[in-house]
């Protein structure tokens, strides 16, 4: 005879089976779907896992290319471009969405706390080095020091009007860009809008810059490659949920005159672009926004002001340093989720 007891954990197994099959009924499946496309002048490629994923993915292109009109330096109709192009007396306004203001506030809130070494208004030096036009060139020292007084980022105001909207007002002449800032303030509002579509997990890169939404479908972390500027391999890689991998390398644009490398990421103070010992830097923080203005800021800085700057914000973010030498500087907060795949020749890593 079957015991009682094996029939009532018999029965109890089948309640459980017919349980599970009533879920897997009633919840929608998750699947995933992946797209890629050219944006803000690069290749964005993203991965989403959901009920719609596809959609979701399809909402997230036009966002960009959105976005991309908003405040592109090169396209007629953005603000930016309708700002930097206006030419009435001593100063000149648009008014933007809210949404386009904040970004700008943002930016300059960034170069307030670094003392200018994030500059949004360095766009006339830019220009100058041909960056804009790829017409490269160094110019004379008289051209910098005339194009640098324009690049004064105190002359920018901004006038909240209601909610929706703002005026940003700025000296003739001055002109900004919001390159070092734009592909992580993209990346926050798609991770924004894929929640929005109902996706668990994402992982989009935007141009190097890496935005994550959760974890892995799985529940593991994301691992993000750390770029080598010496090669294809990456340096390593990195454990992560729901956070941005930001790399800024001077390896990413450049032209060479003479045997010297001239760099798309340039020093305020001097209108040249950047020449330190950095091969590049990378921010992991939650704000994608966030993360892209360190990425440039910490370059043009240095090591040594990069350390100082972490130590005072280590709550915010974490960082890795790859300097020219293949030496490896990271901090803390990244020892456990950290793995160094290429040959370094030494590592060092920052208390906070
Ligand atoms: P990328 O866009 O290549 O990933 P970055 O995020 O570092 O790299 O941004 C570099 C861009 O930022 C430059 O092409 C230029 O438009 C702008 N830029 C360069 N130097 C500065 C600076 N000191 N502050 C703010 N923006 C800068
Ligand atoms: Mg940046």
């Amino acid at each position: 005879m079957i015991p009682t007891r094996f029939l009532f954990i018999s029965l109890c197994f089948l309640i459980f089976i017919a349980c599970q099959k009533d879920d897997s009924a009633n919840t929608p499946k998750s699947t995933e779907s992946a797209k890629s496309f050219e944006a803000m002048n690069t290749f964005m490629s993203l991965k989403s896992f959901g009920t719609d994923p596809e959609k979701a993915n399809d909402a997230v292109e036009a966002l960009i290319a959105n976005i991309e009109t908003q405040i592109s330096t090169t396209k007629e109709g953005s603000y930016i471009y309708k700002l930097n192009h206006l030419n009435e007396g001593e100063e000149k306004s648009v008014e933007t969405p809210a949404q386009i203001a904040n970004l700008i506030s943002f930016s300059l809130s960034i170069a307030k706390e670094t003392d200018g070494a994030f500059n949004p208004t360095l766009f006339p030096i830019i220009h100058l080095w041909g960056f804009t036009t790829e017409k490269y060139r160094v110019p004379s020292d008289t051209e910098i020091k005339e194009a640098l007084t324009a690049t004064d980022f105190n002359k920018v105001s901004l006038s909240y009007q209601n909610n929706n909207s703002a005026i940003v007002t700025m000296k003739n002449g001055m002109m900004m860009d919001m390159g070092a800032i734009g592909k992580g303030f993209a990346g926050d509002q798609a991770i924004q809008l894929l929640k929005e579509k109902e996706i668990t997990s994402a992982i989009m890169d935007l141009g190097g810059n890496v935005q994550t939404l959760g974890c892995k479908p799985d529940g593991n972390p994301w691992k993000v490659g750390i770029t080598n500027p010496w090669g294809d391999a990456p340096i390593g890689g990195i454990a992560i949920c729901n956070k941005a991998v930001i790399t800024s390398g001077g390896y990413e644009r450049y032209f060479e005159e003479n045997g010297k490398r001239y760099i798309h990421i340039f020093d305020s103070k001097t209108g040249k672009p950047v020449d330190n010992d950095l091969a590049s830097v990378t921010i992991i923080a939650e704000s994608g926004m966030y993360a892209d203005a360190l990425s440039t800021t910490l370059f043009v800085m240095g090591k040594e002001k990069a350390i100082d700057f972490y130590k005072k914000n280590h709550e915010k973010f974490q960082m890795i340093l790859v300097m020219n030498d293949k030496t490896l500087v990271y901090t803390e907060g990244l020892q456990d989720i950290l793995t160094i795949t290429y040959p370094v020749k030494k590592k060092a890593i920052i208390k906070n």
